[in-house]
């Protein structure tokens, strides 16, 4: 068929985007650091407005400072179909995760331009907003906000470490863009589609190429806070002592031995944060702050450790006072429907090697889900490695994943 978008997608021209894009907040080793809504991350919004609109692209962004990119549709009234991931990064991000899902929607418009396809929806290539959740809490912020706008609001007012809001950065990102309107938040869409690297060992290792996603584990976090009080630790004798950081350490012991009592592996428990005041060595801390993240493929797992940690951290609190704050409930989901379908026909049609694959991380997808039918295409990273400076995929594997994309928009575009 020559008129296959696929036939269209020219591996060089999406490797070089992606190698201009890792220029824009490039670390040292190789990298790359482009937190939310930062410095950085404003040149990379200015150079695929850039590259949308140079392929006949409308640009806008919304009350969250999610990006799109809108290639009309001939049908004046059909709803949209949705493809992208995000712009941002960790401290030591890789040149990869997340824009590698935008770049493979930008190329798959560009391909349907080439091959003079017209489709009866719109096309829009998203990029959401603070996928990554570290310089502002919670991730997948934008395509959560897309999803739930009555929670705006409480995402504005967000901080990052230094006290700045989401609406102050989002402010002097603006500033940068006085060319791009706004558009309402939140929109009807037909469908969504998110390609992404797999951060994971298992495509390279069998030699597929495509993971037709299945599903996303659910997660839940919460925030810890133990209050004791700052004391001399040569003069203060043991009983009067109210230890926050001694208590925190029983509670995270009595935490791991909960979460760990079930099947091995079914239940993901981490303590990614943890943080003690004054940290100082001849001072009895009077304050400890940690993260509780831990993620299942089962829903029920969730709910009966989860529900747990307060009355394990309440046992475990001695002399202290302790605080716990939920701040992030995802259910897993299963991903069925027009958009694994319309991947599988794809990667039959173009002899593509590919396997069903279950996500570990979460994903702007996992909003998506519950508005829209929704898919995920992962494509192979070198030895599954992620949220690492050395983060590498070959450029084949990420055209390969490209072609499957455009002819998977054109699909759900026509239908
Ligand atoms: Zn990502």
């Amino acid at each position: 068929v020559p008129s296959r978008a696929s036939s269209f997608v020219r591996t060089e021209r999406l490797w070089d985007r992606h190698v201009a894009m890792a220029r824009l907040g490039a670390t040292a080793k190789g990298g790359v650091c482009r937190l939310a809504l930062s410095k950085e991350e404003i040149p990379a919004r200015r150079l695929l407005t850039q590259w949308g609109r140079a392929l006949g692209c409308t640009v806008a962004s919304d009350p969250i400072g999610n990006l799109f990119l809108t290639r009309a549709g001939t049908e004046p009234s059909a709803l949209p179909v949705l493809s992208g991931s995000h712009l941002d990064s960790q401290p030591t991000g890789g040149r990869f995760d997340g824009i590698y899902g935008v770049l493979a929607a930008l190329e798959a418009v560009e391909a349907m331009n080439a091959a003079g396809l017209r489709t009866p929806r719109p096309i829009e290539v998203v990029a959401w907003t603070n996928e990554e959740g570290c310089r502002f809490v919670p991730g997948c912020m934008g395509s959560l906000a897309f999803r739930s706008p009555e929670r705006l609001a409480t995402l504005l007012r967000a901080k990052d470490p230094v006290g700045l809001s989401v609406a102050e950065a989002l402010a002097q990102v603006r500033a940068a863009e006085p060319d791009i309107p706004e558009r309402p938040l939140g929109k009807r869409v037909a469908a969504f589609v998110e390609a992404h690297i797999e951060q994971g060992p298992l495509l390279e290792a069998n030699g597929q190429v495509v993971g037709i996603v299945t599903g996303i584990q659910g997660t839940r976090r919460f925030e810890i806070t133990v209050e004791g009080e700052d004391a001399h630790a040569g003069t203060t004798p043991l009983p009067a002592r109210r230890d926050a950081l001694s208590s925190a350490v029983s509670m995270v012991a009595a935490l791991e031995r909960l979460f760990q009592a079930g099947p091995s592996d079914i239940v993901r428990f981490t303590v990614g944060r943890f943080d003690v005041w004054p940290n100082a060595p001849s001072v009895v801390p009077g304050r400890v702050f940690f993260t509780i993240d831990f993620r299942s493929p089962d829903d029920d797992l969730l709910t009966r450790l989860g529900d747990q940690v307060a009355s394990v951290c309440d046992a475990n609190r001695k002399q202290c006072a302790v605080e716990i704050v939920e701040t992030i409930r995802t259910p897993s989901i299963a991903f069925s429907g027009p958009v694994p379908e319309a991947i599988e026909a794809a990667c039959r049609d173009l002899q593509v090697p590919y396997a069903r694959i279950y996500s570990g991380a979460g994903h702007d997808a996992q909003h998506l889900f519950h508005i829209t039918p929704t898919g995920m295409i992962f494509v192979p990273c070198e030895k599954g490695i992620s949220h690492n400076e050395r983060e590498n995929a070959k450029p084949q594997d990420l055209a390969d994943g490209a072609r499957v994309l455009a002819d998977v928009l054109v699909t759900l575009a026509n239908s």
